[in-house]
């Protein structure tokens, strides 16, 4: 918990937010020991959390702040790091606009504050590892899928696993940084000098699915509703199988 998470004014009657009955485990402190500035609009947080029992890449968590009177606010948040067992893990957050969990994160969060968090939640769309990977992310939909690139490069893990990942351009490309020959980026507004600009297309994923190792992809797809809908559509009809696309939609 945090004392100095203050809910915006525009929200005159203060109340919980609802989560589902599904989710398990218990709150934990979270305590925040870094920011670190991915985009203009997106920073990654590292949070000590002494109890945390381990994650898969691609599962994420349930994330509390409470303010001094007691109002709560709770949102989904996707793990970024890889498992690891340093008693650390990192979530990377957009600045939505207007966003009261997002605006606190960027406006107001410093080392030192606490937060809660309950989790890992979602098996269904955690990558254990031990299958080809293909990997579509747009904006900060890349966060469960950048665990599964760094599990895969921690581990040095044999099976093949590609990102395609889309952002607006290369400014606003998260972990720009740590990406390699496994990934290919798609920008949407402005792009590098000789790169085109565009949404990802059928031809992208055509490739990608053409260079499948034997036994095919599981395809992991991340994003807003929109993008989710538009790249399970592309894969479906480049000839991907329906029940081999695991889809997490932020939207
Ligand atoms: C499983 C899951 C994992 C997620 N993982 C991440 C993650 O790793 N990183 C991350 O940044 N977000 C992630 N999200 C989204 C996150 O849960 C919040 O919805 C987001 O941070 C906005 O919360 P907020 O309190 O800042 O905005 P709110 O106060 O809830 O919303 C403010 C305004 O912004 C709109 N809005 C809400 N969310 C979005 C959005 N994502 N894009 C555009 N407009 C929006 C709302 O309609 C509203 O008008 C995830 C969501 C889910 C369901």
């Amino acid at each position: 918990m945090t004392d100095t998470f203050t809910p915006p004014t525009r929200f005159a009657v203060p109340g919980r937010i609802a989560v589902g009955n599904g989710t398990a485990g218990h709150w934990q402190t979270a305590t925040l020991t870094e920011i670190r500035r991915e985009t203009p609009r997106a920073a990654t947080f590292r949070f000590a959390v002494p109890g945390w029992a381990g994650h898969l890449p691609g599962q994420h968590l349930m994330l509390r702040l409470t303010a001094a009177d007691g109002y709560t606010a709770q949102r989904q948040y996707s793990i970024a790091s890889a498992p690891d067992d340093s008693g650390h893990i990192e979530l990377t957050l957009d600045h939505v606009e207007g966003g009261e969990v997002s605006g606190w994160f960027h406006t107001e969060a410093r080392p030192g504050d606490r937060v809660e968090v309950r989790g890992p939640l979602s098996g269904f769309f955690a990558w254990p590892g031990d299958r080809a990977a293909l990997l579509i992310g747009a904006g900060s939909g890349v966060v469960p899928l950048m665990s599964m690139v760094r599990h895969h490069r921690t581990r040095g893990l044999s099976a093949p696993l590609r990102l395609l990942v889309s952002a607006r351009s290369p400014e606003e490309l998260i972990y720009a940084r740590e990406y390699g020959a496994e990934t290919t980026p798609v920008f949407t507004r402005t792009a590098p000098p000789g790169v085109p600009v565009g949404r990802m297309t059928a031809a992208h994923v055509a490739s990608l699915l053409d260079a499948a190792p034997p036994g095919g992809w599981e395809a992991y797809v991340c994003g807003s509703n929109a993008f989710a809908e538009h790249a399970s559509r592309q894969l479906v009809a480049a000839g991907q199988p329906v029940d081999r696309i695991r889809i997490e939609r932020f939207g």
